[in-house]
């Protein structure tokens, strides 16, 4: 019964969401410092200003970006290492400053205003690649059931039904499921946080693709463990060829 305010307030903000703009003033939700509608995801434009877009030349695959002039394909150290099951990822900002700030809030305290922010961010660097690319179907990134159930959304879902809308992709979030919680990822080792994701992704068992292209949708790409783990189970599943685009990426 302890939960039951907590639950209630959560989803009072979810019926008035509609409603923020009326309830809100126009301000910045990051420095409250400068004017920032709704549709601006309440990011006023000083805290933009502060956003670093990744820029060529990158990796090819898991698109890291260099400094310096690269003239032919390049794969990063990192990437010759790990047996990564996509074709390619690529993110559209780093993760720092105002865009690790919103995604943090948008995720961990639902402040969901934040939403048309980073769909915004995603869409200038992913949109032009994405639709030349010829994908048949958008796929977030699971989260594990108990983390759905405690965070109440998965936002790589939410994001990815908004990018749906704006490109006319459609999406698909029922694909692969999380099978093993990987509750203390963030203290293990690169390696180690490869091992234990690569068996944690599944593809439902009832379902099967037909040589589809996959874009996987996700907020932040860290190691890329996770995200190749569900490559690898949409590629068994019958999936042609997946590829990754990111709100964020760390440098
Ligand atoms: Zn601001
Ligand atoms: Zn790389």
């Amino acid at each position: 019964m302890r939960e039951f305010p907590r639950q209630l307030i959560r989803r009072a903000n979810l019926w008035f969401e509609p409603l923020l703009g009326l309830i809100f003033p126009n301000v910045c939700q990051l420095c409250g410092q400068e004017p920032a509608t709704k549709a601006m995801g309440y990011v006023g434009a000083t805290c933009r200003k502060e956003i670093k877009r990744i820029e060529p030349p990158l990796c090819d695959r898991c698109g890291l970006p260099f400094s310096g002039a690269i003239t032919q394909n390049f794969e990063c150290s990192n990437c010759q290492e790990l047996d990564l099951a996509y074709k390619w990822s690529r993110a559209s900002v780093a993760a720092e400053g105002p865009v690790l700030e919103a995604i943090h809030r948008y995720k961990y305290n639902r402040q969901l205003w934040f939403e048309p922010f980073l769909v915004e961010q995603w869409l200038q660097g992913a949109r032009d690649s994405v639709i030349t690319g010829g994908f048949d179907l958008l796929v977030p990134v699971p989260l594990h059931p108990w983390k759905e159930r405690e965070r109440e959304f998965n936002q790589s879902e939410r994001l990815a039904r908004a990018i749906s809308r704006e490109l006319m992709i459609p999406v698909n979030s029922r694909l692969v499921e999380r099978i093993h919680h990987t509750r203390a990822q963030a203290k293990l080792d690169r390696k180690a946080r490869a091992q234990n994701v690569k068996r944690a992704v599944r593809m439902r068992k009832d379902l099967r693709l037909n040589g589809q292209r996959i874009l996987l949708i996700d907020d932040v790409l860290t190691t890329g463990a996770t995200t190749s783990a569900c490559a690898k189970a949409l590629i068994d599943g019958g999936a042609s060829e997946v590829c990754v685009w990111t709100v964020a990426r760390g440098l």
